[in-house]
């Protein structure tokens, strides 16, 4: 599903590189953590994988169902079948949530389904992750508070089945009642048979997940690879083991 190839990354008119040699498979249907500290490169990782123009691909490759997606433009990747969820939603004041999923959704999707059926579907999966269904009616993340931005972010993956899912730091601000929330719906999202990347810096999250493979990320690069006990082991004795 997803091939990073020895992955060089920097941002644009500057020298240093942030992602240093990154190497990580993903097959279809798996979903893999990557665990690091704070300022390691994980959401750059994520935004360069996305194609996000600030950034610049030096060396390496990003295979995606077999093909380089180096030379696709971020809207391009997203139609392939690519979604990444934000460490922080932006706000799109203006835009109602209802309207953005759905032609985001008939973008995807075309018209395989009426906006009646795609009305009910979207209330469906509102309430199951307890969010109000005016919801709907509400600005892109206008005023959301921060658990209600990031359970927004799972009704759009939920709604929109995209091929790969990153999360970015889904977790990061949830007490443990939407934590438990948040990773069912993520376990959810896997058995419709979506690809997961869930990045993280806690391992709490892994204690309700379907896992097939943890990557701990340190300096740009993927350190070490293994199951949920690896990420136990780091928790217990921080990333000094693996350095
Ligand atoms: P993580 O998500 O693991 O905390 P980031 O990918 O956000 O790490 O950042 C990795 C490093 O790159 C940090 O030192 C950060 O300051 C720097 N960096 C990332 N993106 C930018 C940017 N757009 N402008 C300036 N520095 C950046
Ligand atoms: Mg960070
Ligand atoms: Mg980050």
């Amino acid at each position: 599903m997803l091939k990073v190839e020895n992955l060089k990354a920097k941002i644009v008119g500057e020298e240093k590189l942030i992602l240093k040699g990154v190497d990580l498979e993903i097959d279809e249907g798996e979903a893999h953590v990557i665990m690091g500290p704070n300022g390691s490169g994980k959401s750059t990782l994520a935004n360069v994988i996305m194609g996000n123009p600030k950034y610049e691909v030096v060396e390496g490759d990003i295979l995606f169902l077999g093909e380089s997606i180096l030379n696709l433009r971020t809207d391009e990747r997203a139609q392939r079948g690519i979604m990444m969820t934000f460490q922080n939603p932006y706000e799109i004041e203006g835009v109602k949530f209802d309207q953005l999923l759905f032609t985001a959704y008939r973008k995807l999707h075309g018209e395989d389904k009426t906006f009646f059926q795609l009305h009910n579907e979207l209330k469906s999966i509102i309430s199951e992750v307890d969010l109000p269904v005016e919801f709907l009616e509400r600005f892109v993340n206008f005023g959301f508070s921060g658990g209600e931005r990031k359970k927004g972010e799972i009704v759009q993956a939920r709604f929109l089945k995209p091929k790969l899912l990153i999360l970015d730091e889904i977790d990061s601000g949830l007490d443990v009642d939407a934590l438990r929330l948040v990773a069912n719906q993520i376990n959810e999202i896997k058995r419709a048979g979506t690809s997961l990347l869930i990045i993280t810096h806690y391992s709490r999250i892994l204690n309700f997940l379907d896992v097939d493979k943890v990557h701990v990320y340190i300096d740009g690069r993927v350190a070490l690879s293994g199951d949920r006990n690896l990420a136990y082991e780091v928790e217990a004795n921080g990333y000094s083991i693996v350095r």
